[in-house]
């Protein structure tokens, strides 16, 4: 589809985020909210929607979602209300879910991502509390039900359609993800579901002001499924408008929800779109209004934990780490945290920034582990650079060490040092002395360009050193040679 024109039309993005908060028992029951454990193992009797319970409402579930709104600076209400969403799927044992809809606890607020090096504000219109289903599992000739996450407490995040491409809504989503990790209100695990992402996609041409019939592509997974979906659902609705541009934008978009089929790379529609009437919305009669009081959040605004954006403006403005550094550090707050232990041992956040991410991530990148996961100490890595940056180890020898952490996590790098007469630096003027006299004799011209001035002829000269070495001299005492030699030559 390449001839198509994308550039006179503009996509049209919003996201509905569901995020299962990482709290103790589920929503309106205490069963254990845990995934991974045998199927059926965590549920009660409210959440099998046995006859005759009552739900009742979990505070560390309406906590963190609070703190989620204080967050993006939306207007958190003190009085807000849940709603029964009638749905007949044996995922869902009481044929209804618990959600908000008429009076939700979150609307507005915003949120910062970057994308590409550049800063966008993307605006949240509401997020609510509601409760997850349980899940099918098919097997040959039958299908299973696991209600282990039936009741498990959502909060479902809710954008404007202020989204404008797939790289976008991937930051968007991704900040998000990022920020409930900060707050610790989820555990943002994709693979195990805790965090689905439905987008909306339609598109516009250019300058229009209104928007066009969307489509809904339900439970995304993955970024990367993500932006493929949107970059795939965009370049289809254009090649749509153009190729029938006497049909009504209702009758060739209709509204519909699909599935992103990650085999054949395309949508499939699962159901024409319900409207709110099939849902039959209407107030939950067994929950009063949830009712929260001014002084409530104030304590729990100034609890607020240092923020994504926050540590990405201290990052970028007082560490002086480049955006896009300091977005892959953020971005993941198990990372982030490391960094922080780390570098408050070595205080050189660039070289540490740089061994973390492409060093040491290189290295550890067919494990699929973190620094962390891997057994890496943050105070070791810290050692690592302070020998560097105290002279003890040259570049080459550092990345030989970098190695042996990667293949023996939890060992100092000192020890490593230390026990390896090959890492020991030639400092001793003895050996070095012939080294850099031969050098400098093979380099006249090197030598000539530095007596006229020329500071690079030094680097030069220097790496020069260096390569004969095989990286095991000692820079400072190279460079006190070598200065003291040039000095001399007339
Ligand atoms: P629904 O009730 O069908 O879920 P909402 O009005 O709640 O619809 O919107 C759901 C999401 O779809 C929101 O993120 C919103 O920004 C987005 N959205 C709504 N209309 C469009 C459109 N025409 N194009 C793209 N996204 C849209
Ligand atoms: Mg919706």
């Amino acid at each position: 589809m390449k001839d198509v024109p994308h550039a006179l039309w503009e996509p049209v993005i919003g996201l509905e985020i569901h995020a299962q908060l990482n709290t103790k028992s589920k929503l309106f029951s205490p069963a254990p909210n845990h995934f991974g454990d045998e199927p059926n193992s965590n549920i009660s009797y409210v959440c099998t929607g046995q006859p005759g319970t009552l739900p009742i409402l979990n505070k560390e579930a309406v906590r963190k979602a609070v703190q989620f709104g204080l967050a993006i600076q939306a207007k958190v209400a003190l009085t807000s209300s849940f709603d029964r969403k009638s749905y007949f799927y044996p995922d869902s044992p009481r044929n209804f879910q618990i959600t908000q809809y008429e009076h939700p606890l979150i609307r507005g607020g915003m949120i910062t991502a970057d994308i590409e090096g550049q800063s966008k504000l993307f605006h949240v219109n509401r997020a609510h509390l509601e409760d997850d289903a349980g899940m099918l599992k098919h097997f040959t000739n039958f299908a299973g039900i696991d209600y282990n996450r039936a009741g498990a407490p959502l909060i479902e995040i809710v954008s404007e359609p202020c989204i404008h491409s797939a790289k976008e809504a991937s930051a968007y989503a991704m900040a998000i993800r990022s920020l409930l990790l900060y707050l610790d209100a989820s555990d943002g695990n994709m693979e195990e579901g805790s965090l689905r992402i439905d987008v909306n996609v339609s598109v516009r041409r250019k300058g229009e002001t209104t928007l066009r019939p969307r489509v809904e592509i339900k439970n995304m997974n993955s970024f990367s499924f993500l932006e493929m979906a949107i970059t795939s659902e965009v370049s289809r609705q254009i090649a749509l408008y153009l190729s029938h541009p006497h049909t009504s934008h209702a009758e060739l978009i209709p509204p519909g929800t699909y599935r992103w089929d990650t085999e054949s790379k395309q949508i499939i529609l699962m159901r024409t779109k319900e409207s709110a009437d099939d849902y039959r919305y209407f107030p939950e009669p067994d929950l009063p209004p949830l009712i929260l009081t001014e002084s409530y959040l104030d304590v729990l605004r100034d609890a607020l934990p240092e923020l994504p954006h926050n540590r990405f403006r201290r990052y970028t403005s007082d560490l002086g780490l480049t955006p896009y550094a300091a977005s892959v550090l953020i971005n993941e707050k198990s990372t982030c945290d490391y960094f922080e232990q780390a570098n408050a041992i070595c205080m050189n956040p660039r070289s540490l920034c740089n061994w973390m991410t492409v060093e040491f991530a290189g290295r550890l990148k067919e494990t699929g582990k973190t620094l962390l996961d891997h057994g890496i100490l943050p105070q070791h890595v810290a050692k690592l650079i302070q020998m560097i940056d105290r002279g003890q180890v040259t570049g080459p020898i550092a990345k030989a060490i970098a190695d042996e952490m990667t293949a023996s996590p939890g060992v100092d790098p000192e020890m490593i040092f230390s026990k390896n007469p090959d890492y020991q630096p030639i400092g001793d003027l003895a050996s070095l002395q012939p080294i850099i006299d031969q050098i400098l004799e093979d380099n006249p011209q090197s030598v000539a360009d530095f007596k006229a001035g020329k500071e690079k002829a030094f680097a030069f000269l220097i790496g020069q050193v260096m390569k004969a070495t095989r990286g095991k001299a000692s820079p400072a005492v190279v460079n006190e040679l070598l200065r003291k030699k040039l000095f001399h030559i007339q």
